[in-house]
């Protein structure tokens, strides 16, 4: 392969390097923060600003409405025997609070350091705006991008997506595509880029149990009354085993897909610093299930939490009570192919069958989303990684997220997009949703550059040479 051929592009984004970073400063200065009922003109603000930046670019779209946040949808067709790609982004960004804890104010983007400080900076804003720059710059280069493209994006995602849904099922037959492009994750570390090949899946409940009709003097009626902060401690502590840190849930395994050992083997060669993390959490060593490694435990290995409990009466100072009520809220990040309402279903059995008699539950499901896997042997995740090394100086390691993005699984799941590449620009520490959140210029340049020869490798320019 020439490399030079994409000098020109690499060119073009050095010198208009300056622009990109102004622009992307105007984009991050509208306060859209989902959360916040009181900020709906500046998520029309944010659609507006992302619909006449694709206009500028000959996309035909709009902005649609499906019950919250403006969704704005463009297009631009090439030809039929080209590939489709459907560019995900949101334009939504957390909360900015804690307000005092920011160096500069968190909707004035300040540049330091080599890096710009906004919220927003890394998540998602700085991150899809590297999609609008990559077209731009593909276009004034090669004239025209030889792909259909539709890009997508939204303001709910901090929030659950729930437009987007909506409108994913009305457009359906709108939105057929060959290729899922999304950049709303990080990189592996600062040298290091990273494809994303999975993310964990989620199921969040509340439990209560109830013992008796009211709580009661532990004087009078302590000896006979059933706690229910008790009960539920031995529910809770039944759940997993403290020395394996296996999981006692009957059926909760047992849709986990095995993972191959070759994906183990190259997690390995990742070299994750336990002892390291560690410390900088504060711990003396990490926990989890024996058998897996940290970075095993972590992204390929599904996992049960406590978020939260409470019962009787936790005031200042003393209150003889026994509490009749208690409750804990409990998620599970699952991995595939396990389903978020069948391991409900195996929680709730399990609670059923492990009361004593007369205690009342309530097993109330909160919200559940699909764990995602992209093929690795796809031939458009081997383009990609090649394009990172191109556009990076470095080959990209390939991860699986722990986490959650909910809408990445409903995007590919109703669309049944064959092709899935979830490409990370930001550095793991870029403190998305956290005080002086910023994204690296360096890192949105080289991010530009890939993206740029990846629109080269998807349309087969490569190879017409
Ligand atoms: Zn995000």
């Amino acid at each position: 392969m020439d490399k030079t051929n994409h000098t020109e592009f690499f060119e073009d984004i050095d010198r208009c390097s300056g622009r990109y970073v102004e622009e992307l400063c105007d984009f991050l200065r509208i306060p859209g923060v989902s959360s916040d009922s009181g900020r709906g003109r500046a998520m029309e603000e944010s659609a507006e600003w992302i619909l006449e930046k694709l206009r500028a670019l000959d996309f035909r779209g709009g902005i649609h409405f499906a019950g919250g946040s403006p969704i704005v949808m463009a297009r631009q067709e090439y030809s039929r025997s080209a590939p489709t790609l459907l560019i995900y982004g949101h334009y939504d960004v957390q909360p900015e609070d804690p307000l005092d804890e920011w160096k500069s104010p968190p909707f004035e983007p300040t540049l330091r350091d080599g890096a710009i400080y906004a919220r927003g900076a890394n998540d998602d804003k700085g991150q899809f705006y590297t999609y609008l720059k990559a077209l731009e710059t593909y276009k004034r280069i090669r004239g025209v991008i030889p792909l259909n493209l539709i890009v997508l994006a939204e303001g709910e995602e901090e929030i659950g997506s729930k437009s987007l849904m909506h409108f994913l099922n009305q457009k359906k037959d709108q939105l057929h595509s060959d290729i899922f492009l999304v950049s709303d994750s990080s990189m592996l570390s600062k040298d290091i880029p990273a494809v994303t090949c999975g993310f964990r899946g989620i199921v969040s409940f509340e439990i209560t149990l109830q013992t008796m009709a009211k709580d009661l003097h532990s004087g009078l009626f302590g000896g006979i009354a059933l706690n229910a902060a008790e009960v539920l401690s031995d529910l809770l502590a039944k759940l997993k085993d403290s020395g394996s840190g296996k999981i006692l849930v009957p059926g909760f395994y047992e849709d986990v897909r095995p993972v191959a050992e070759q994906e183990r083997r190259a997690m390995e060669q990742l070299n994750y610093d336990e002892a390291a993390v560690a410390k900088s959490l504060g711990m003396t060593k990490l926990s989890g299930e024996r058998g897996y490694s940290a970075m095993e435990r972590k992204s390929i290995r599904p996992t049960l939490d406590i978020n939260g409990m409470w019962s009787g009466f936790t005031g200042e100072g003393s209150k003889t009570v026994i509490p009749a009520r208690a409750s804990a809220k409990i998620s599970a990040r699952l991995v595939p192919d396990q389903q978020p309402d069948l391991i409900f279903q195996c929680f709730k059995d399990f609670v059923a069958g492990h009361l004593p008699a007369g205690v009342k539950a309530d097993v109330r499901y909160l919200f559940g989303a699909m764990p995602v896997l992209a093929e690795i042997d796809d031939p458009n995740v081997r383009l990609a990684a090649e394009s990172i090394e191109e556009g990076f100086g470095v080959a990209p390691a390939f991860i699986r997220s722990g986490g959650t993005i909910h809408i990445i699984s409903e995007i590919k799941n109703t669309l049944k997009i064959p092709s899935m590449l979830i490409l990370g620009w930001g550095r793991p520490e870029n403190g998305s949703h956290s005080p002086n959140e910023h994204f690296y210029i360096s890192d949105f340049q080289k991010a530009v550059r890939s993206l740029c020869v990846l629109f080269d490798k998807l349309s087969g320019h490569e190879e017409k040479r």
